[in-house]
């Protein structure tokens, strides 16, 4: 029985909402992360004062010591921390930092019952493509001089008419094409190694766009309605890239954490791929005005040309497996997640 959980980057925004999560169902925690929970104003902020079963340790999870005396007591690890950078932090963090965090866990896989690990829906690229005419699936893919010239779609190889995006299956395999992207498919891959050299039940989740209450990261780009929120509250204009016309599967943190959690406690085999999605592709625009909406602040959008090389243009999940696997289904719809969202925001931000 899993009883004490390690998890890396507890003080971010999806490990504060684990931590509330699982703090009550009994479990022992302990938090890796470079930033102080206590500084911060998340949703787990405040368990840290009332409870000796959640304990920070301050560091980097790539720290010998840290790490070491962490994984003495664990039956579980949850490994969320890691960087977003598009650059050489994210390989030095995420490719690197993983092979040195998977070396330590294999040390001590013998009291290890789970491992999971948090990946991106980024290591699919533009993902799998469809053209009707041609009755052709492909891995789409963009060049930047198409881009700059507002050449947005996926264009069939065969036809060059626009091809449809299709939602992105955990077994078709991967396409990264950002540095982000391929340090990521590295941590897979270092993770794969690990539960094929170990036994270790392993879980690498790939999270689509998780949104809601408490996404403090100061990253500009990263969590596209956090964004957005942002920007709404600060009467600055909302840059929408592609003209607002790119469509992503939003999940709220909420039922991210439940299929984590799901994860921890089920028994899985010795590798297990899936993605934290909703299913749902939903237009970036669209997003922006349901979400002004809710804010009752009507925000100036500017539909832009911009774009970013490496983001996709469609990105949904396929969640068959979730439902296989985990009997899983989302339970907050998008509007009620945009609520919850903009509900808590006066107080969820860094109070550092
Ligand atoms: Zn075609």
């Amino acid at each position: 029985m899993i009883k004490h959980v390690v998890i890396t980057g507890g003080s971010g925004f999806i490990g504060s909402h684990l931590i509330a999560r699982l703090l009550p169902l009994g479990f022992k925690i302990t938090n890796i992360d470079i930033t102080n929970p206590r500084t911060l104003t998340t949703v787990a902020t405040s368990l840290y004062q009332h409870t000796q079963d959640l304990e920070y340790l301050p560091g980097d999870f790539r720290n010998r010591l840290v790490i070491r005396s962490a994984l003495e007591k664990a039956d579980a690890v949850i490994h969320l921390a890691g960087s977003y950078n598009n650059g050489a932090e994210a390989i030095q963090t995420n490719s690197y930092g993983s092979r040195f965090i998977f070396r330590e866990l294999a040390r001590h896989s013998h009291h290890l019952k789970k491992v999971i690990v948090a990946s991106t829906s980024q290591v699919y690229g533009e993902g799998e493509h469809c053209c009707s005419a041609c009755e052709l699936s492909f891995f789409g893919t963009r060049k930047t001089s198409d881009l700059e010239q507002k050449k947005f779609d996926v264009h069939c190889p065969r036809c060059g008419s626009p091809a449809i995006g299709l939602a992105n299956n955990e077994e078709n395999g991967r396409a990264p094409s950002s540095v982000f992207a391929k340090s990521m498919a590295a941590v897979e891959d270092t993770a794969s190694e690990f539960a094929f050299h170990t036994g270790v039940s392993t879980t690498i989740l790939r999270y689509f766009n998780v949104f809601g209450s408490g996404d403090w990261r100061n990253n500009p780009g990263k969590e596209i309605l956090a964004d957005i929120h942002q920007n709404l509250l600060n009467k600055q204009h909302i840059i929408l890239p592609e003209f607002g016309n790119c469509s992503r599967d939003f999940i709220h943190v909420f039922d991210a954490v439940e299929i984590t959690l799901t994860c921890l406690l089920a028994d899985l085999p010795e590798l297990t791929l899936l993605n934290v999605g909703s299913g749902n592709a939903r237009l970036v625009w669209e997003a922006a005005e349901e979400l002004s909406d809710i804010c009752g602040i009507r925000g100036k959008s500017l539909q832009t040309s911009a774009f970013t090389p490496g983001e996709p243009r469609s990105s949904y999940a396929e969640t068959s497996q979730l439902k296989k696997l985990l009997g899983f289904k989302p339970r907050t719809n998008f509007r009620q997640g945009l609520e919850e969202l903009t509900r808590y925001s006066g107080i969820m931000v860094d109070a550092a």
